[in-house]
């Protein structure tokens, strides 16, 4: 009888996934970031795309456009987007398909691509930990998943360190941050972040992770709680991008 269970559960499995590969047969994923065409096998972005996004080339240079947003409000060692973020550009489409789109694997590899930018970079090395900036339990029932954390996997598995998405919280709920003004952004998010066990960070280089830079008000504020409550740590953050205005 429990072979016979095993068995017919692993013939729905079979069934399930020939139905999905019929599914994409008949319905063929489109690229997120142009919505037209088909992404190679294995590949979550189309040829075309992958060649044009808006890259920010910020692996390159120290001092860009990512550092100067920061620069002087909290010590770090190195920042860089992958992407720039313009309105209806790919890459807010991207976002837009990670965020509201249930892309959890685009996610992972977007961070894969950047990832291998950053084990490039002269500047991003010595990573001991990757800290995505927590999603609220409120928003992460909703969506399912922390897209920074997802964004933190794939980064985690190309430069070979480890990523937790259990250390950096959130203390309590912030209103969607989006209607409202950029000072109010700024005072907001002082208070919202906290580490557990940071005795667990002490001596560590951290790169903390988001999915868009716009005023850097919520990095700042996780950077400020894990430099309070850990000893001896360096700091470094990447986005999946960066709003060139906000
Ligand atoms: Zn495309």
């Amino acid at each position: 009888m429990g072979n016979c269970f095993l068995l017919s559960y692993g013939m729905l499995h079979v069934v399930k996934n020939m139905i999905l590969g019929f599914e994409q047969l008949l319905y063929p994923e489109f690229c997120p970031a142009c919505g037209k065409e088909s992404p190679p096998m294995g590949a979550k972005i189309c040829y075309y795309c992958e060649a044009v996004l808006a890259y920010t080339d910020h692996h390159k240079v120290r001092e860009n456009g990512f550092y100067k947003r920061l620069c002087g409000r909290l010590p770090f060692e190195a920042a860089g987007a992958l992407l720039y973020f313009s309105k209806g550009n790919r890459t807010q489409n991207i976002i837009h398909a990670i965020k509201y789109r249930d892309k959890k694997k685009l996610a992972v590899e977007m961070g894969r691509v950047h990832g291998s930018l950053l084990a490039k970079s002269p500047h991003f090395r010595g990573l001991d930990m990757i800290l995505p900036v927590p999603l609220h339990y409120k928003k992460k029932r909703i969506r399912g998943y922390n897209q920074s954390a997802k964004y933190a996997k794939g980064i985690s598995k190309v430069l070979g360190i480890p990523y937790s998405d259990k250390i950096l919280v959130r203390r309590h709920f912030t209103e969607t941050q989006t209607r409202k003004t950029r000072s109010e952004r700024f005072r907001n998010v002082d208070t919202v972040f906290d580490v557990k066990k940071p005795e667990r960070l002490n001596g560590m280089h951290i790169l903390v992770v988001d999915d868009v830079l716009t005023t850097g008000a919520t990095l700042e504020a996780c950077g400020r709680a894990i430099l309070t409550k850990a000893e001896n740590v360096r700091l470094s953050f990447a986005t999946l991008a960066m709003a060139k205005r906000f």
